[in-house]
C-alpha cells in the first residue's frame, strides 16, 4: 500500500487512545479514507495510553496490515495531554495533526485543516461551533474558556480544544518545551507563529464513556489557569491590601470613639468569631493558591520524564529527552515465563 514507508511522511495524524477498543477500527477507516483524499504520505500515530481493555492489540493488529499505522503503548495511564505530546514527539510529518481518538473530532475535517496549512498558517485549529454533550458540561466548558481567557497572560483562542494542524516548527518548538505541564492548546498558543481557526460540529462519542471524570477536567482547568496565569497570586496580594487596609481604618475608628466619647466598644462574641473565621478562611485559600504554584513547582524540579514506553510499532526510537523507553525483555526472561 505504502509505496515509500522510509521516507518522512507529510502529514502525521497524533491520536491518544484511552480504553477505546471498539472505536479504533472504525475511527481508522475514517481517518485512511480522510488522509487519502489529501494525495500526500502520511502516518497515523497512535498513543495507547495504558488501555486496560483490548486497545492495543486491536493497533497492532491494524499496523501489521498498514505500515502507515505507528504505535506507542505506554506502560501506565499518563494522561491525554501526555499521550499528545509523547505523539508529537514521536511523529515526523512536515505538518502535524491531533485528534481525539472517539470520533468527537471528525477524521473528514482534516483535510480542511490540510489545506489551511498549505496556505501558509503554521497553526489551523478547530473550534467548536456546536457541542453534543450534557447541557451542564456545555456550560462549564463555557464558562471555563471565558474565564481562562481573562486570565492568562496568553492568548489562548475560545472554544478551541487540541484538535488542529501544526507546522514541523511549532511541533519542534513544543518538543523542545522543558516544562512537564503539558496543557497543549497554552503553549500552542504560547509559540507565536500565524494562527488561524476554523468552525466545526463536534459529534459525540462514537463508543464507550468519556475517559475525562470530572476530577480530570478540574484537574486540566487547574493546570490551565495555574500555569498561564498570576491573576490568583495577585488577587492573593490584593485581598490582604484590602483586608489590611479595613483593619487600619477600623483601629482609627475604634480609638477616635474612645478618646472623643471616652466609649467602650460594645462587647461581642459573635462578631470576633465572625472575623476570626473569615480571616481564617481567607488565609486558608491563600495558602491553597500559593501550594498550587509551590506544588508544580516540586513536579517541575524533580525532572522525571513525563511518560514511560513499554513498547512501540513501526516507529524508530525518539530523539525526545523526556522519554523513557523500557529495554526489551530479554528472550531469556520470555523463556522461563513461557510466553
Ligand atoms: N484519553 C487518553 N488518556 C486519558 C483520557 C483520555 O489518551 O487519560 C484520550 C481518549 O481516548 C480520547 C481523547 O483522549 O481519544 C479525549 O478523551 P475523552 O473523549 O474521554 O474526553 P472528552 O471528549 O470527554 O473531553
Ligand atoms: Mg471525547
Amino acid at each position: 500500500m505504502n509505496t515509500a514507508p522510509q521516507q518522512s511522511p507529510t502529514l502525521s495524524l497524533v491520536v491518544p487512545m484511552f480504553n477505546e477498543e471498539e472505536t479504533v477500527p472504525v475511527f481508522y477507516r475514517r481517518a485512511v479514507a480522510a488522509l487519502e483524499t489529501t494525495g500526500v504520505p502520511f502516518e497515523l500515530v497512535f498513543v495507547d495510553d495504558g488501555s486496560r481493555d483490548g486497545t492495543f492489540e486491536a493497533l497492532r493488529s491494524i499496523a501489521t496490515q498498514d505500515p502507515r499505522v505507528k504505535v506507542v503503548r505506554f506502560s501506565r495511564n499518563f494522561g491525554h495531554q501526555t499521550a499528545v505530546t509523547a505523539g508529537l514527539h514521536y511523529a515526523r510529518g512536515a505538518a502535524v495533526a491531533v485528534i481525539d481518538g472517539d470520533l468527537q473530532d471528525p477524521p473528514e475535517f482534516v483535510p480542511r485543516l490540510f489545506e489551511k496549512w498549505r496556505e501558509g498558517y503554521e497553526v489551523v485549529y478547530a473550534v467548536r461551533r456546536t457541542r453534543k454533550e450534557h447541557a451542564l458540561k456545555r456550560a462549564a466548558y463555557r464558562v471555563f474558556y471565558r474565564l481562562l481567557r481573562r486570565l492568562s497572560y496568553v492568548d489562548i483562542p475560545l472554544d478551541a480544544g487540541d484538535f488542529a494542524i501544526m507546522d514541523r516548527r511549532v511541533v519542534d518548538e513544543l518538543n523542545a518545551m522543558p516544562e512537564r505541564n503539558r496543557f497543549v492548546r497554552g503553549i500552542r498558543a504560547w509559540v507565536g507563529f500565524r494562527q488561524v481557526g476554523l468552525e466545526y460540529d463536534r459529534e459525540p462519542r462514537f463508543a464507550g464513556e468519556s475517559k475525562y471524570p470530572l476530577s480530570k477536567l478540574l484537574k486540566l482547568a487547574y493546570d490551565g489557569v495555574i500555569s498561564y496565569s498570576f491573576v490568583p497570586l495577585r488577587m492573593v496580594t490584593h485581598l490582604g491590601f484590602v483586608i489590611s487596609l479595613t483593619a487600619f481604618a477600623l483601629v482609627l475608628y475604634l480609638v477616635a470613639l474612645r478618646i472623643l466619647y471616652g466609649e467602650r466598644l460594645i462587647t461581642g462574641w459573635t462578631s470576633t468569631v465572625v472575623v476570626i473565621l473569615f480571616l481564617g478562611g481567607i488565609q486558608l485559600l491563600s495558602l491553597g493558591i500559593l501550594g498550587e504554584y509551590v506544588g508544580r513547582i516540586f513536579d517541575e524540579v524533580k525532572r522525571r520524564p513525563l511518560y514511560v514506553v513499554r513498547e512501540t510499532i513501526g516507529l524508530e526510537p525518539a530523539a525526545a529527552k523526556w522519554r523513557t523507553e523500557l529495554s526489551e525483555e530479554a528472550p531469556a526472561v520470555r523463556a522461563a515465563r513461557g510466553a
